[in-house]
């Protein structure tokens, strides 16, 4: 499990009836491991050594795996695979799907009913550059945004529910719910993939919210391939 602390989250949900604003007191937890390839890093360096087999029992694989990443041998690290639990918001999770090397499972709003709406602390746009925001807003706008968010999702949550009570289907009742809606997702790949999407989505190019999550599969990987991240220079 990771754990990757924002600034006060607050969500809205539904509690003994009624839609409720509240401050979520838990550790946020945007990720957490599902499962990994054992031994990952060995099975990785044995794959490697294909055209050398009488060294490919060689449990030293550190330098080896070093050597690939700096002459860009990147098949090597498609021999293992990870599989990681995001939480987020519909918003996120639409530019999280786009790695279309994963492999996805999504919860369904059309099955099951929308759990949580998340709310955003909204951050200043850059005067030149579009992929950049900066959290210097003044706190009457900060409060204004806290408000508009509060009242669009207390309305869509009630308008929703009633949806649902009318017997409409969830899988149309959910146009009614915001981008902010949470959402889960398993999010599985190869270790050649996560490289990738950690290192783009943990650059400050990403919004916020995408970054926070790159930064907590960062840490689970970094846990899972030691020997790969130290190579890549990443550490927590
Ligand atoms: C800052 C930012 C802004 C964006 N804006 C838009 C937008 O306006 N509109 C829009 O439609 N989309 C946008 N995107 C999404 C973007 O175009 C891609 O669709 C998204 O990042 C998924 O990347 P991918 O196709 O490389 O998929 P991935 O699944 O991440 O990668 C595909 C394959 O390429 C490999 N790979 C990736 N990078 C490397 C590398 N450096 N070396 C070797 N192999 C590599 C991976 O291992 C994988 O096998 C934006 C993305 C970012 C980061």
């Amino acid at each position: 499990m990771c754990f990757v602390p924002v600034r006060r989250r607050f969500i809205h949900r539904i509690e003994q009836g009624s839609i409720r604003r509240v401050l979520d007191e838990e550790p946020f937890m945007p990720c957490r491991l599902i499962w990994v390839t054992p031994e990952a890093e060995r099975l990785m360096g044995y794959c490697a050594r294909v055209s050398n087999p009488e060294n490919q029992e060689n449990p030293d694989v550190a330098k080896l795996l070093g050597f690939c990443i700096k002459h860009g041998h990147w098949s090597v690290f498609e021999m293992a695979d990870m599989c990681i639990e995001i939480q987020t918001t519909r918003g996120i999770s639409a530019q999280i799907i786009r790695h279309r090397s994963f492999h996805f499972q999504e919860y369904s709003a059309r099955y099951a009913k929308v759990q949580r709406i998340e709310e955003v602390h909204p951050r200043r746009q850059d005067a030149k550059n579009r992929q950049s925001s900066h959290d210097d807003l003044p706190a009457e706008t900060r409060e204004w945004f806290a408000e508009a968010q509060s009242q669009l999702f207390s309305r869509a949550r009630q308008l929703y529910d009633e949806a649902l009570q009318k017997g409409i289907a969830k899988e149309s009742a959910r146009f009614l719910l915001p981008m902010a809606s949470g959402t889960t997702i398993y999010m599985k790949g190869t270790v050649r993939d996560w490289i990738h999407y950690i290192a783009l989505r943990s650059d400050p190019a990403t919004q916020l919210e995408h970054r926070q999550i790159a930064l907590a599969a960062k840490k689970i990987f970094i846990a899972q391939f030691p020997n790969v991240a130290q190579a890549l220079g990443w550490s927590n």
